[in-house]
C-alpha cells in the first residue's frame, strides 16, 4: 500500500469541494491556481464550472499547470420519458465525452439518473426496474461512443438514499453486473468510481471490490460520513470526522492494483463552503496525509 503520509503527490481534488466559497462561486481557473500554488498535482472539474469557465480556457490552464484529471464530473442523468428526452440524453453524454477528451480526464464519470423527472420533484412513474433498464440501454450505447474515443465510463453507484432521484445503480455489484454484461473482456473501456461516501456500508464492500479487480477500478473518491448527517447531499465530512475507515477502503482498492488518484469530494453547505477556499485546500491535503 502506497504511503499517504509524507506527502500529497496522490491527491487529487474534485473542484466541487471549493466550488461557492461562503455564497460566492469561486471561479474554475482560480480553483486551478490555488491547487497548482499547493503542490497538487491533479483535479477532477465539473462541467458546469468548465463550461462557466470556458472549455478551451480550462483545458489551457490544465494544461499549463500540468494538472492530470483523476476524472471528468459528469455524465448520466440517462433516464427519459419520451423519444425527445431520450436524444437530448444521448447528445449530452456525447458532448460530455468530447469534453472529457479535449480535457484529457482519465474517464468520464457517470451518476445514472434516477426515477425520470424526480430530480425536478415531479417523477413520472415509479417503476425503478424500468428506469434501471433505460440506464443499461443508454450506457450500452454510450459505450460505444467512449470507444470510438477511447475515454473510459466509471459508473458511480451512489447510496440507495439517492434511487429516486439522482442514481438507480446503488452498489458495486448493480454496477459490476452490467459492466460484465457490456464488456465481458474486461477491456478497460468500462468500470467504476468508488466513492466511500456511498459504498462504505455495503457488506459486499470487499468481495465487489475484489471483483472489479484492477481492470474496472477506474477511480476512489473520498470524504467521510457524519454522525448524525443532517443533509441527504450536502452534509459530506472531512477526511477524519466521521465514521468511514478510508484507509482501509484505500487498502482493498490498492489490493487489486489500484494505483490512481485518491479525489476528495466533499460538498459541505454548511461547513466547508463558508469558509476561505485556501483553508478548505490545505485542509484536504493535511487530511489527506493523516487519514487517506
Ligand atoms: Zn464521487
Amino acid at each position: 500500500m502506497r504511503d499517504f503520509t509524507a506527502d500529497h503527490r496522490w491527491l487529487s481534488i474534485n473542484t466541487a469541494t471549493v466550488r461557492k466559497q461562503r455564497g460566492q462561486d469561486w471561479p474554475l481557473l482560480q480553483i486551478l491556481d490555488a491547487c497548482a500554488a499547493r503542490g497538487i498535482r491533479a483535479v477532477s472539474p465539473w462541467r458546469d464550472q468548465v463550461h462557466a469557465a470556458g472549455l478551451a480556457a480550462t483545458a489551457r490552464a490544465v494544461k499549463s499547470h500540468g494538472f492530470e484529471l483523476s476524472g471528468y464530473c459528469r455524465g448520466g442523468m440517462f433516464t427519459y420519458s419520451s423519444d425527445a428526452g431520450r436524444q437530448a440524453v444521448r447528445d449530452d453524454n456525447r458532448r460530455a465525452l468530447d469534453e472529457a477528451c479535449e480535457l484529457g480526464a482519465a474517464c468520464l464519470v457517470l451518476v445514472v439518473g434516477g426515477l425520470p423527472g424526480a430530480l425536478a420533484g415531479r417523477p413520472a412513474h415509479k417503476d425503478l426496474a424500468a428506469a434501471r433498464a433505460q440506464v443499461a440501454e443508454s450506457v450500452a450505447a454510450l459505450l460505444t461512443d467512449a470507444r470510438e474515443r477511447g475515454m473510459p465510463l466509471a459508473i458511480e453507484p451512489l447510496h440507495p438514499m439517492y434511487a429516486a432521484d439522482r442514481a438507480c445503480i446503488n452498489t458495486l455489484e448493480q454496477a459490476l453486473d452490467l459492466c460484465d454484461a457490456l464488456d465481458p473482456g474486461r477491456s478497460g473501456a468500462i468500470g467504476v468510481a468508488v466513492d466511500a461516501y456511498h459504498v462504505w456500508w455495503d457488506p459486499k464492500l470487499a468481495q465487489q471490490i475484489a471483483r472489479a479487480g484492477r481492470e474496472r477500478l477506474l477511480a476512489l473518491h473520498v470524504c467521510d460520513w457524519l454522525v448524525p448527517t443532517t443533509d441527504l447531499l450536502e452534509d459530506r465530512g472531512m477526511m477524519g470526522d466521521g465514521v468511514i475507515d478510508l484507509r482501509g477502503l484505500r487498502a482493498l482498492v490498492e489490493a487489486q492494483g489500484y494505483a490512481g488518484y485518491s479525489e476528495v469530494e466533499i460538498f459541505s453547505a454548511k461547513n466547508w463552503w463558508q469558509r476561505d477556499g485556501g483553508e478548505v485546500l490545505d485542509t484536504c491535503i493535511q487530511r489527506h496525509r493523516d487519514c487517506v
